[in-house]
């Protein structure tokens, strides 16, 4: 048993006791002298509703030398997240399609090696195939067209499947999401929850059937936002100071706009992923107020650094969108600020060493993101006063929560349903209404730590915030009441007696 004493909530502020009854054995992760059991004081810690990442690629069928899914899940669980959505530009891509045994040759092994020929099936039955149980929830998407190709739509006959009965209901009423879900069908654990071709954008020439799709299966559409052939780097004074071919900020806002127009065409839920730019940012302002149903993520990167970084951190910040300019940055920043940005999502993206030195030019797209998101993303936006600690949980955790049809975990409920009345208030996680759906995180708001990427639980090291100093930090991940993530050190005052349990 773990007490956390006088522990914050981190949105009422009060002062809590958390008891947290047993870890999860088979899926606890530590760190070296991290505690899972006794006393400790927590005064410096938030309890929070889990981190949610709607946005991940774990380069599992396909390239596992980059992640896999227990390495990708791993990540998660120590950068403070409880659950993250899958990207479905995987090898063979998750396109709903059952592949035949020829085609496993090109780039399927690890579906031959379990015997299972559609890429949706094998990672929604993953734990299952691999007896394994991996530390974090996830959902799944299905790409938007045939092999992410762009020509044809992917079909809802071959993925409904893969979704979960509750997916449509929960849209329509969040708050039965989670107890109308069927415990005993094995495909409810990780359902299909979004449509996307993530890493380009959806064609012209399928974009009204994958609208269609979209409303007929209750599935959002994520939209990857930049459609170019060419370009590895903002077109800008730093494209032209280096040499290389830049990517005009308007390849984005023809996209934004086009699927602006779409949504108030069609009333079809489209949600932007990783916008970049100053005037992508205006039309989503713009769209929001005529109500039109749009929402938007950005991440990590494009709020702390711009495209003048690019000379210091060369492929570590090359990425897809790329790194704009300074005054994109401060846009990025502002419609964080002013709402116009719904959440943040990382865009996990791992690579291998020897990729990311082929240079600027050659390099793949994209950096990992999900062991220091939350410190960065605080030390932009938090310490930099645009937004406070309780508005970037919002944007982490409750907000990409709802976008996947989930319902966040309310810590306030769980008090005032749990605990009796006294000076200050016990939650006693083994004893709350629905346990399983309890996700929280533990975040020592005030932790001074420096980013060490070598220390990662991810196999990717591309990251251009290695040995960046932070303040804040996520220090433990609770799924289903039970621990599954600790960093808690006990240097913490040791209080054995219990004096502080009322
Ligand atoms: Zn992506």
């Amino acid at each position: 048993m773990l007490t956390i004493h006088d522990i914050a909530v981190w949105d009422t502020g009060e002062r809590i006791d958390l008891v947290i009854s047993e870890s999860d054995e088979q899926r606890l992760l530590t760190e070296s002298g991290a505690i899972v059991s006794g006393d400790i004081d927590g005064s410096s810690l938030i309890v929070a509703p889990g981190l949610t990442d709607p946005h991940v690629h774990f380069r599992d069928p396909g390239q596992l030398d980059k992640e896999t899914m227990v390495s990708g899940s791993q990540a998660a669980a120590a950068g403070g997240y409880t659950r993250v959505l899958i990207m479905p530009n995987t090898l063979p891509a998750a396109d709903g399609r059952d592949i035949n045994v020829q085609e496993v040759e090109d780039g399927g092994e690890e579906l031959k090696e379990v015997g299972v020929y559609n890429t949706l099936d094998y990672l929604q039955r993953y734990e299952q195939l691999h007896d394994v149980k991996l530390p974090v929830r996830y959902d799944i998407s299905v790409c938007a067209s045939l092999g992410r190709a762009g020509k044809l739509p992917t079909r809802p006959a071959d993925y409904e499947r893969f979704m979960d009965s509750a997916s449509q209901s929960a849209r329509s009423d969040n708050t039965n999401a989670k107890t109308s879900r069927s415990a005993d069908n094995p495909l409810v654990e990780h359902p299909l929850r979004a449509i996307t071709d993530d890493g380009s954008a959806i064609t012209d020439e399928i974009l009204d059937a994958v609208l269609a799709d979209s409303k007929a299966t209750g599935l959002p559409v994520l939209e990857h936002c930049e459609h170019h052939d060419s370009g590895a780097i903002n077109d800008g004074v730093i494209s032209r100071k280096l040499g290389i071919a830049g990517i005009s900020t308007e390849t984005e806002l023809a996209i934004v706009n086009r699927d602006i127009e779409a949504a108030r065409r069609t009333g079809v839920h489209i949600h932007f992923q990783h916008v970049s730019t100053a005037g992508a940012f205006d039309a989503v302002r713009r769209a929001k107020v005529e109500g039109l149903p749009i929402t938007c993520e950005t991440a990590p990167h494009y709020l702390a650094l711009c495209d003048e970084d690019i000379v210091k951190y060369g492929a570590m910040a090359k990425m897809n969108p790329p790194l704009r300019s300074e005054v994109d940055r401060r846009a990025t920043v502002a419609a964080i600020a002013d709402g116009t940005v719904d959440m943040i999502a990382t865009d996990h993206a791992p690579h291998t060493a020897a990729e990311k030195q082929a240079g600027l030019a050659d390099a793949p797209n994209g950096i990992i993101g999900l062991e220091c998101a939350y410190g960065v993303c605080r030390k932009v936006l938090v310490e930099g006063g645009a937004i406070s600690d309780e508005r970037l949980i919002e944007l982490m955790a409750l907000e990409p929560e709802r976008l996947m049809g989930h319902t966040p975990t309310d810590v306030a409920m769980l008090l005032n349903t749990s605990s009796t009345c006294a000076t200050k208030r016990t939650l006693d996680l083994s004893k709350v209404e629905h346990p399983e759906n309890v996700d929280l995180t533990l975040i020592d708001i005030r932790n001074d730590w420096t980013v060490d990427s070598s220390a990662f639980h991810s196999k990717g090291r591309n990251t251009p915030f290695d040995s960046w100093d932070l303040t804040g930090r996520p220090m433990a991940t609770i799924i289903g009441s039970k621990l599954v993530f600790s960093r808690l050190p006990d240097c913490l005052e040791n209080r054995q007696d219990g004096s502080m349990t009322v």
